[in-house]
């Protein structure tokens, strides 16, 4: 019985808690005139400029809703290109000629932000004398209160109208995709449908250490990940985290955590361990792509915010741990109708659902298109360092769909029929009343970058600390792309059934080679893949110079996703970001290496070399041979090693600086910073395992990992 009582107990608070700090549609039909709300409504689904008597209403309902929920601020919130967002605060207090103070905000503060756009990186697109940047409110995102400042989700252009924000081109690729599939689906009898939204559900990986402890790393401080540090006795080898027992400081951070996002509106489901120690993972259940880039957004800065309150460091960097798995996110991607269709569910016999063969045969089709993009939109200094090691993707981009689905397209492809739900026989339950198409058959393979998995698609190869915005613009824009050429043949055709079987088969046919449904950590598919000529771009530096290709420039513009400026733009935005990464990384390795692991090392040598000083008073010859000697062999190579890797490091920084093109910088950052980083990392963590624990400068890994 008390059990029942404690449920609903919980379930109360819950449904109280969430969304309280969003001003969402229930608090927009009891605040607002009741014809304004109705023409809000219309502004938003017709995408309309927004009548100045509305914004004045919403404007007066937003403050005096905010105020009650303990808003003194509001901030125009917004996503400028650096991946994270961004904010100005402004009081809601405005003084009065007579000197007294009363809460103001007018609708022209609603529409209308003019932060200064020069500190936000705009690749080229705006000089640095015009430094004005526009935010206007985005009415199609829920204005929230957080940390006592009403944020209002806004979209940030420059002075020329080019668009400084990752936002604006999520929201017109979901146009472009509601626009495309709605002339599919007349031909499947789903003519009542009036709109398609691409869903998403990122899944959150991320680490969780001692705040103290990571304090007295300027590594962890300043980069996010640990630039020395030799492996532990102990890793993941038992696998006995995932899913393990949580730690109460990590189960009380969750419930914090569970509660700051719900209140939000997000829908924070699930949080378990995962693979690595220290490592654990939030699922939100999906919802449109653009709320779930804001919410994704949120999730991250709550995470970091929280873990402050109870004295930890959240991590969301890609590889903090050298040895250990890396953090990911995962995109969860489908499209759904209006209607409550999702679109890509097979249902129970998919080889007679044919729109969903066709969805899916879209997916494929674009995805082996555009493999360039889907790669670039993961690209980043940090993320290189986890794709390909064998515990995420490679850096191939290829499609899993499983066997059932992979036999009954093949069957398509050469116009066979594919029998009787080819799928369902080889679940072989006996059981009649058998659930949807084999969910089982097709989410085994954790190895694929792109997996079907039941009723959506999986994009792996994002890292845990990257925007979803961008992922979800590539897939949406090259999705659209793909339906629209179908709708078109499918409006031209004088038998559109026989013309949707053509279709599916043709594409199939030209693209079924991104298909590949094995190990994609193994060697053989590496080579494999090339055979089949599929892209394979290592690093950043090889996939940026593919973002601008006279295809990638076509597809964007003709698509009014993005102009060719704005294309350009990102492109040098991504090499600047890649080079400064690296350049800080450099910079903290040789402050760290010269300033706190050789001094500690030669303090280490100097005892043992006293000591040795000593034996040789009373045994020369014993000295030659005594443990401290020997040791000291060892160690003095080392750091001497450390000492030219600290000279090579730094010289390979100032030329690298003094490098114009960032193309070319971007290249000597990877030919040259990175091998130099490496090694000097080598001949510290060597000496790292030789040197007296109490004379070593910071934390090791055994103490992070285990230190929670
Ligand atoms: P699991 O992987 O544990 O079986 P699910 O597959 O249900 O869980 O969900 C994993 C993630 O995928 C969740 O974030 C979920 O919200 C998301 N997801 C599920 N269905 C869809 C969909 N139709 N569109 C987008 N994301 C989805
Ligand atoms: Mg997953």
């Amino acid at each position: 019985m008390k059990n029942t009582t404690e449920t609903s107990e919980n379930n109360r608070n819950i449904t109280e808690l969430f969304g309280s700090l969003v001003f969402n549609d229930t608090v927009m039909k009891e605040m607002l005139p009741e014809e304004i709300y109705a023409s809000l409504h219309r502004t938003v689904a017709e995408g309309k400029e927004i009548d100045m008597n509305v914004a004045d209403h919403v404007a007066k309902a937003l403050k005096d809703w905010a105020i009650a929920h303990g808003a003194t601020h509001y901030s125009h919130w917004f996503q400028p290109l650096t991946g994270i967002t961004a904010e100005k605060h402004d009081s809601f207090l405005t003084a009065n000629p007579d000197g007294s103070v009363i809460a103001d905000f007018t609708a022209k503060n609603l529409i209308k932000g003019e932060p200064d756009a020069s500190s936000f990186p705009s690749g080229g697109l705006r000089a640095t004398f015009e430094a004005r940047g526009y935010t206007s409110w985005d009415p199609t995102s829920y204005a929230f209160i957080k940390d006592n400042c009403l944020c209002i989700p806004t979209v940030f252009r420059s002075y020329g109208g080019e668009v400084l924000d990752m936002k604006t081109p999520l929201l017109r690729s979901m146009e472009l995709i509601n626009r495309e599939t709605l002339r599919i689906l007349p031909f499947f009898g789903l003519g009542d449908v009036t709109r398609v939204v691409p869903t998403v559900g990122p899944e959150q990986e991320y680490f969780l250490v001692d705040r103290q402890m990571a304090e007295k790393r300027r590594d962890l401080m300043l980069t996010g990940r640990t630039l020395f540090g030799a492996r532990p006795p102990k890793g993941q080898e038992l696998a006995d985290h995932y899913f393990g027992a949580m730690r109460p400081r990590v189960k009380a951070f969750m419930k914090d955590l569970d509660e700051e996002l719900w209140k939000l509106g997000v829908y924070a489901k699930t949080e378990h361990n995962e693979a690595a120690p220290a490592q654990h993972e939030l699922a939100p259940i999906y919802t449109a792509a653009n709320t779930a880039a804001d919410h994704n957004q949120l999730t991250m800065e709550k995470m970091k915010i929280l873990a402050e309150k109870h004295g930890l460091l959240c991590l969301l960097h890609e590889k903090p741990f050298e040895g250990v798995n890396g953090s990911g996110k995962h995109n969860n991607w489908s499209l759904q109708t209006d209607t409550g269709v999702n679109l890509l569910r097979p249902g129970k016999d998919p080889a007679r659902n044919k729109l969903f063969l066709l969805i899916l045969t879209a997916v494929i089709s674009a995805v082996d298109k555009h493999q360039d993009l889907l790669r670039i939109a993961v690209a980043s200094a940090s993320n290189d360092r986890r794709l390909g090691g064998n515990e995420a993707p490679p850096c191939i981009v290829s499609v899993f769909i499983g066997d059932d689905l992979k036999y009954i397209l093949d069957a398509e492809a050469s116009g066979r029929d594919p029998g009787e739900n080819p799928g369902r026989q080889r679940l072989n339950s006996g059981v009649q009343t058998l659930p949807d198409f084999s969910r089982d058959t097709t989410d085994r393979n954790r190895t694929a970058p792109m997996a079907f998995t039941g009723n959506k698609f999986e994009y792996r190869m994002l890292g845990s600390g990257f925007s979803v915005s961008e992922t979800n613009v590539v897939m949406n824009t090259i999705v659209a792309d793909e339906l629209a050429a179908f709708a078109t043949r499918l409006e031209n055709a004088s038998d559109p059934q026989a013309e949707i079987d053509a279709i599916i088969a043709d594409e199939y046919n030209a693209h079924s080679r991104i298909v590949f449904n094995g190990n994609c950590y193994s060697p053989e598919w590496e080579k494999e893949a090339a055979e089949r000529g599929l892209l394979n771009l290592k690093t950043t530096v090889d996939a940026l110079p593919y973002l601008d290709s006279a295809e990638n420039i076509s597809l964007f513009t003709r698509n009014k996703i993005y102009s060719e400026n704005e294309i350009r733009s990102r492109k040098e935005i991504l090499y600047e970001k890649y080079c400064k990464e690296i350049a800080i990384e450099a910079n903290t390795m040789l402050e760290m290496a010269r300033r706190q692991i050789l001094p500690a090392v030669i303090d280490y040598s100097a005892g043992l070399a006293r000591s040795c000083y000593f034996r040789a008073k009373t045994d020369v010859t014993g000295a030659r041979s005594c443990t401290e000697k020997l040791l000291l062999d060892r160690i003095d190579p080392l750091s001497k090693e450390m000492f030219t890797d600290i000279d090579t490091l730094s010289k390979a920084v100032d030329d690298s600086s003094k490098t114009q093109s960032s193309s070319e910088r971007a290249a000597k950052c990877r030919d040259e910073i990175l091998p130099a980083m490496a090694s000097l990392r080598k001949h510290a963590d060597s000496l790292e395992n030789l040197v007296g624990s109490g004379y070593w400068p910071f934390p090791t890994y055994a103490d992070l990992l285990y230190g929670v």
